[in-house]
């Protein structure tokens, strides 16, 4: 089962794990959206993910 983040852009961050999808939609953001990295923290990124 694969795990999703779909970010407000249209960027969709994939992984196997929370951990692993976290990663990727924080590198994402940090190239993307930096201000947007600064206003989250951890513990919202994990209430994004969307199970598949
Ligand atoms: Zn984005």
């Amino acid at each position: 089962m694969a795990k999703v983040i779909n970010c407000e852009c249209g960027f969709v961050a994939r992984g196997d794990t929370d951990d692993e999808v976290v990663e990727v939609i924080q590198g994402h953001m940090a190239t993307d959206h930096p201000e947007l990295l600064s206003s989250v923290d951890r513990q919202d990124l994990y209430g994004w993910i969307q199970q598949t």
